[in-house]
């Protein structure tokens, strides 16, 4: 019976260090946008495809930043305002 106590002890206390030396990294992610690459993805107006902010041309307008896809999407959004 002992044998079984000291098996969970170190089951236990090998649990408690690999959990202080590895803790367990949780990434924040917003459910309500498709991931791309687990970057921040923005929606194109024009072409209402979603695509990394990293790649992504903007525009300000005001306070507000709009982002497209490409420069062809770009042009489409100055002419229309
Ligand atoms: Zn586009």
């Amino acid at each position: 019976m002992r044998l079984i106590i000291y098996i969970i002890l170190i089951f236990l206390l090998y649990r408690i260090v690999r959990a202080v030396l590895f803790p367990k990294k949780t990434p924040i992610q917003q459910k309500n946008e498709p991931m791309l690459h687990g970057d921040e993805t923005v929606l194109d107006p024009i072409c209402q495809s979603y695509f990394p902010k990293a790649e992504a041309l903007s525009v300000r307008n005001g306070n507000e930043l709009t982002y497209f896809c490409s420069e062809e999407c770009r042009e489409k959004f100055l002419k229309k305002t």
